[in-house]
């Protein structure tokens, strides 16, 4: 049998996964999925995903706010965050981050939201999830205020090699979603082999970023076995083996202990 894959970013209360969750959790078991982080992007969302975690044991659950909605980061938001860490559920703070694309919030609003949401995530030596897109250059400067080695990773990887090699010099893991499959990704795909094996993680981002074979629908954790089968053949292994070496990582990642 194949090994287990761990969907290590998926938003499994948004619609349409959040209306039929029932259905797409039978689907990803019977795909081989044994775990989802189900990922919260505001107050509403995260306690939504805490509460699904609760009761889907194949389902943790990460909470943050999002750089988009960096806006809702009041202080009541922060402290509602960390308020829902306090649930065992809870695997990680996320997600988190810069987002300099098509973005409703000012670069100031998100640093100060994610300086507030690190400091939970330090404090609780839970696992960060960092969402980063055109903001390389100012994410790294706010890592860099902290002490290294980092805990946690750089979900759906993009941006140039050089900021992959500055993420895994912090101590990031870096996890590889659906669009490493599109046929235009040269430069995504590139970033593959930068990775070591001990640093490698595999994604959805469902319902968003459906991968090649499925382009265009719903994406849903069940897919994932397609993006494993592209980033197997971009490193030159089998899926059996490329399964094997991800739900290792994530595992030690968000400390599941069945390992
Ligand atoms: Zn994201
Ligand atoms: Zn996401």
């Amino acid at each position: 049998m194949a090994p287990e894959l761990i969907d290590t970013h998926c938003h499994l209360t948004y619609d349409p996964l959040g209306s039929s969750v029932d259905a797409v959790l039978a689907r990803a078991k019977r795909a081989g999925v044994g775990w989802c982080i189900s990922i919260g992007t505001d107050v509403e969302s995260s306690r939504a995903t805490v509460a699904l975690a609760r009761r889907e044991a194949m389902v943790h659950a990460a909470v943050g706010i999002h750089p988009h909605d960096a806006r809702t980061a009041t202080d009541d938001a922060i402290r509602a965050i960390d308020g829902l860490a306090d649930d065992p559920r809870v695997v990680a703070i996320g997600e988190v981050g810069l987002d300099c694309y098509r973005t409703p919030a000012t670069l100031d609003q998100q640093v100060d939201a994610l300086h507030a949401l690190i400091e939970i995530a330090r404090r609780r030596n839970l696992p960060l999830l960092i969402h980063c897109r055109h903001a390389y250059d100012p994410l790294l400067a706010v890592l860099r205020h902290y002490p290294s080695p980092w805990h946690g990773l750089m979900h759906c990887a993009s941006g140039p090699p050089e900021f992959i090699h500055a993420a895994l010099a912090l101590g990031f893991y870096i996890s590889f979603a659906g669009n490493v499959t599109f046929p235009n990704a040269h430069a995504l795909r590139a970033l593959v082999p930068l990775v070591p094996d001990d640093r490698l993680l595999i994604e959805t981002d469902a319902p968003f970023l459906a991968p090649q074979p499925v382009r265009g629908k719903p994406n849903e954790p069940a897919y994932i076995v397609h993006t494993a089968a592209a980033l197997a053949q971009l490193r030159g292994v089998d899926v059996g083996t490329l399964g094997q070496l991800t739900s290792r990582n994530a595992k030690r990642l968000f400390g599941f202990t069945d390992a």
